[in-house]
């Protein structure tokens, strides 16, 4: 099966799977509404997002700079900074600090990293324990899947799965216990996760934002998870790519007031924490050793690329909650560790065009997407790149036959204007009394999910010629 057959099932899955779709109905309510009452809210929003989109260009078009600078700085916090080119050195350098930590059990936040490197599953075949920490990620931990969203990584799931996932695993606890209501839930994995984070020898975060004038890594959760995984373990791992840099702790402060805006639709994250390098002797608690993994995987190409814009990207999420298509279909369809919008253009950069090229088909161009980023990431015209590619290293020869047909007709427009009398007159004389083809020449993947209104009247250019004549030309 083709990559395109392999998503077009997805979808067909997608749309046809009752649950997922009450899930995915609660996303405009939720993340969009707390959005527009944020931005409301706040007067200089709009101005925001240009100040963070111009602290992202800059830190990209000084990248070399920054990241020996944020390196200097993070060694001389006592951090030890590891360079992985690609995703197998990043998880080759994990594995040898959590061998020489000799651990057996692993506490990790969530961190999309991780999942773009396969981290989980390379910990796993060396015997490692590895739990996940963040609600959502726990769950979809126990249930073997990938996160379907990138900050709210089990939307796809509701009240009614978490119990039932939880009264199977939970095995240990009492079988007939209430799960009634969210609270218990969440009070009940909140107990099996603490003697996890007692035990986890390592703790695994990622990065929301690296600085380069002090060293530093700023980490935003909601339930404080990575605060108990960073400082409880004896060695902590912040997990990152080389991107996530800003100059200055000022220049972060935009970025923080816009994602939690952007992503959730709250003024701010619950924890917003800022860790420079292991614990100090004078500190009650934290670390004994800090290790910054800074990963490239292709980000450096993608830098010299038409493409670099992406590479401002925050994580927010805000595209794919005003998507379309990724509210109708959730974010497995997409088969990518990064789903929605963001997906569709990174994942093609980080895996190739031949691999996920097909994912830039997944946007109906309607440009909520770029309405809402908060780094304003021109995602219409990037996702518009990828399709020139697809389509340049595809052999589709029909739809080639029929735009250098289409492209020699429209050089000639009495030819066109026939053309199109002809069309029209066809159609209509197709679709009777009732203006309505149910399929249609060449367009039989279009007709199959939907009808295709008749054309009404005349053509276009017949309508202009009209305006024209009774009208004068126009200005
Ligand atoms: S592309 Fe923009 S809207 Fe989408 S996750 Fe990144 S920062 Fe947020």
């Amino acid at each position: 099966m083709t990559k395109t057959a392999a998503f077009e099932a997805g979808v067909s899955a997608a749309l046809a799977n009752e649950a997922l779709q009450h899930a995915l109905a609660d996303v405009p309510a939720g993340f969009v509404a707390g959005r527009a009452r944020q931005k409301a809210a706040l007067p200089e929003f709009e101005g925001l997002r240009r100040t963070a989109r111009d602290i992202r260009d800059h830190t990209l078009a000084h990248l070399d700079a920054y990241l020996e600078e944020f390196e200097r700085n993070a060694v001389s916090a006592g951090s030890t900074v590891h360079w992985a080119a690609t995703a197998d050195e990043a998880r080759e350098v994990v594995l040898s600090i959590c061998r020489a930590a000799g651990a057996r059990t692993i506490a990790k936040s969530k961190s999309m990293v991780s999942e773009e490197i396969a981290l989980n599953a390379a910990l796993e075949a060396q015997a490692m324990e590895v739990v996940e920490t963040d609600l959502g990620e726990y769950l979809i931990q126990l249930r073997g899947e990938r996160p379907s969203h990138i900050i709210a990584p089990a939307i796809h799931l509701r009240a009614g799965d978490v119990a039932d996932e939880f009264r199977l695993r939970h095995d240990h606890l009492d079988a007939s216990r209430d799960l009634a209501t969210p609270e218990v839930m969440v009070a009940e994995a909140r107990s099996v996760l603490r003697e996890k984070f007692l035990a986890a020898d390592v703790g695994i975060t990622g990065a929301n934002f690296l600085v380069a004038e002090t060293g530093s890594a700023i980490i935003v959760t909601n339930e404080g998870n990575a605060d108990l995984t960073m400082s409880l373990p004896k060695v902590h791992i912040v997990l990152t790519t080389i991107d996530k840099l800003v100059p200055t702790l000022a220049d972060a402060w935009p970025l923080l007031r816009l994602l939690a805006r952007s992503a959730t639709g709250q003024a701010f994250t619950a924890y917003t924490t800022i860790v420079t390098g292991p614990r100090r002797p004078e500190d009650d608690a934290g670390p004994q050793s800090c290790h910054v993994i800074l990963l490239d995987n292709g980000r450096s190409e993608l830098l010299q690329s038409e493409f670099r814009p992406i590479l401002r990207c925050i994580r927010c999420g805000a595209c794919m909650n005003h998507c379309p298509v990724y509210c109708a279909i959730g974010g497995h369809a997409y088969d990518s560790v990064y789903p929605g919008p963001i997906g569709a253009v990174l994942t093609p950069a980080l895996a190739g065009v031949g691999e996920a090229g097909h994912l830039a088909q997944a946007s109906t161009f309607c440009g909520r997407c770029e309405e809402v980023c908060p780094v304003e990431i021109p995602l219409v015209s990037m996702l518009r790149g990828w399709r020139e590619q697809a389509f340049a290293a595809s052999d589709d020869w029909r739809s080639r036959t029929f735009l250098r047909a289409w492209v020699q007709l429209a050089k000639r427009p009495r030819a066109y204007g026939l053309a199109a009398r002809i069309a029209a007159a066809i159609l209509s004389a197709l679709a009777g009394a009732k203006g309505i083809l149910r399929r249609l020449p060449f367009g039989e993947r279009w007709t199959r999910q939907r009808d295709f209104p008749a054309p009404q009247g005349t053509t276009f250019q017949d309508l202009w010629k009209r305006r024209e004549r009774d009208e004068g030309p126009a200005p």
